[in-house]
């Protein structure tokens, strides 16, 4: 298996975990182009191929403006039911066999809708996808920092009903650097005690210092980005003895400029040195990209071999939120279907 196509087929048929995925930054275009002319158009678009166009960031602030202009589409929970429905069935047509995906259902509330409807909606479109295709997910809350510590709790309240039902975990995303982890401790602390499972982004927008607050603070099963810990080889000591995940998405990290360029991203690195490190693509609507596109990429540009690849993706698996009849039963799943790839 030696040409460039056949590497090609593998990776696009080989079983896949993804871990780090923003629902919001996961959206379907054509469905998006129905959502937009639905309600009313934009002059800016008239079919997907301009939408995908019109997702091509200039830099950070471009990108912050196309998220919040795309959010303001999603106007009934039938919208997020289905956008969700359709970001699944795209992640199983990869052969994602698994995904725990993040939502924020707060940043939908200026357009009145509740927490609980836009909750309910997601996971029945998570359902609805379950059934049609082979793929299994589940959801995790992101109670984004810029919303601010004090509220956090009412925050985890919100989606604590649906702990059974689909929403596994809390995540923290935004700005790492205005709002450090340290302020969260008590809601990570509280939902624990609930039972959910935690993971943070940490070590993207900031250095090293933040992800040993997310270990020491929020006390994280999982470190989202953490590709920054590269600039102390305490913590590399420190991330490869506990074996902590690290959710590593290589084109976001370009995309917003936290390396300048493939020739200088740490992954190869904190591979070489043992740490646990997982491939994810973060915002793949947004980013141009998606989970196969990584697995490409780290292949291609970075060397990994097609069984390195594998074992980061069994990596993934080990680094589910999943228990362990759970994570059995996938990993059979998983054996079963790489057994076909390799054939
Ligand atoms: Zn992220």
């Amino acid at each position: 298996m030696n040409t460039v196509t056949e590497s090609r087929h593998f990776i696009e048929i080989m079983p896949k975990i993804e871990l780090h995925l923003h629902l919001e930054g996961a959206f379907n275009f054509e469905f998006l182009f129905h959502l937009i002319e639905k309600y009313g158009g934009d002059p800016s678009v008239s079919s997907s191929a301009d939408l995908q166009k019109k997702f091509v960031f200039r830099d950070f602030p471009h990108f912050i403006e196309l998220w919040f202009w795309k959010n303001q589409f999603f106007k009934s929970p039938a919208d997020f039911e289905e956008s969700t429905y359709y970001t699944i069935k795209d992640l199983a047509g990869q052969n994602v066999i698994y995904a725990e995906v993040f939502y924020s259902p707060w940043d939908f509330v200026i357009n009145n809708l509740t927490v609980e409807e836009i909750t309910e909606a997601t996971l029945s479109g998570i359902r609805k996808a379950e059934n049609e295709f082979p793929i299994r997910c589940n959801l995790i809350a992101d109670i984004v920092r810029d919303y601010g510590a004090e509220g956090a709790i009412k925050r985890l309240d919100q989606i604590t009903p649906f702990r059974d039902s689909g929403v596994i975990g809390i995540g923290l995303g935004g700005s790492e650097q205005k709002f450090p982890a340290q302020e969260f401790g008590e809601v990570f602390r509280e939902a624990q005690r609930r039972g959910f499972h935690l993971t943070a982004h940490a070590g993207e927008a900031s250095g090293p210092e933040s992800v040993w607050a997310a270990i020491k603070h929020l006390g994280v099963e999982r470190i989202g980005h953490g590709v920054r810990a590269i600039e102390d080889p305490g913590l590399i000591e420190y991330l490869k003895t506990e074996q902590i995940p690290l959710e590593v998405c290589v084109t976001s990290n370009i995309k917003t400029r936290v390396f300048d360029s493939l020739s200088v991203h740490p992954l190869p690195v904190l591979s070489e040195k043992g740490l646990f490190v997982t491939i994810n693509s973060d915002d793949p609507a947004m980013f141009g990209s998606t989970l196969t596109d990584e697995l490409l990429l780290v292949h291609e540009k970075m060397d990994f071999s097609l069984p390195v690849l594998q074992n980061l993706m069994e990596n993934a698996l080990n680094a589910t939120f999943l228990n362990k009849s759970e994570k059995s039963r996938l990993k059979n799943i998983f054996h079963l279907k790489s057994a076909n790839t390799a054939g």
